[in-house]
């Protein structure tokens, strides 16, 4: 059984199609990243899995329950977490009180806050500083590990990389690639394609709110990728599943 079921959402922004008819399945353990251009409706569609932006139409199950409606509050609880683009921090507050913020979601699991410390050790040295004075990768790692406070069974990731260094990303990915060989289930949302590439067992392109290209990460090729980019590639799927 899946973990999460997507069939025909629609998801507008006013009169606007952000995301249009998207239907996807994602099974337990997997890693998916969606790719595209900006203003693919990438963002959109994550917050719709999240219950941020709830849908005009289609539906959202998962583990089996149909959620599409559940307003976010209620997804967290249920165990989907999402690490917003721009990371949504409270800057006045520790690194520490940002994470155990994520138990507000009453999940039990393995990850606690020395575990997630063990998982983002870059967080160590800084755990009483406070989140505004943060780097942007630092402050990155904190609003993952405020997700995985919440003992997430589905984790969303929107643009991890955004903005930071070469080496903020690196670390940020490190991180990441210990929860996938942990198990985590794992959306994410990248702008850098190489780094899904690497990262994912699964792409999904998007483009103008429909995907346009979907397959095995390691067998697409990149002309594949590009061209579903840029809307030149005419495949739906690629590379199987
Ligand atoms: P980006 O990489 O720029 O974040 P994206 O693929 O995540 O792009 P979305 O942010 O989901 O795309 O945007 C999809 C479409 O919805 C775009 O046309 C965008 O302008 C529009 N849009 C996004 N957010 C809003 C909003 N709050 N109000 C109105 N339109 C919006």
């Amino acid at each position: 059984m899946s973990l999460i079921s997507v069939r025909d959402l629609e998801v507008r922004h006013g009169l606007l199609r952000a995301v249009r008819g998207i239907s996807f399945d994602i099974a337990k353990g997997e890693t998916v990243a969606f790719v595209g251009a900006n203003g693919a409706g990438k963002t959109t569609l994550l917050r719709a899995l999240a219950g941020a932006h709830l849908p005009l139409s289609g539906s959202v199950a998962f583990s089996g329950s149909n959620v599409t409606m559940v307003p976010s509050h209620l997804r967290v609880r249920s165990g989907i977490a999402l690490v917003p683009e721009g990371r949504r921090l409270f800057g006045d507050l520790s690194v520490t009180e940002n994470m155990l913020l994520g138990r507000a979601a009453h999940r039990s699991g393995n990850w606690t806050l020395d575990s997630v410390m063990e998982a983002l050790p870059q967080l160590k040295p800084v755990r009483n500083a406070l989140a505004k004075n943060l780097s942007g990768g630092q402050q990155q790692a904190v609003a993952i590990g405020r997700a995985l406070m919440t003992n997430p069974a589905l984790l969303l990731l929107d643009e991890i990389s955004l903005g930071l260094s070469p080496a903020a990303i690196d670390l940020v990915y490190a991180a990441i690639n210990k929860l996938i060989k942990a198990g985590t289930t794992i959306v994410l949302v990248e702008q850098n394609l190489d780094r899904a590439i690497a990262v994912a067992d699964r792409l999904i392109c998007m483009l103008e709110g429909s995907v346009v290209l979907e397959g095995q990460a390691k067998s697409l090729e990149r002309v594949q990728i590009t061209n579903a980019y840029f809307g030149l590639g005419s495949s739906r799927r690629a590379g199987g599943h």
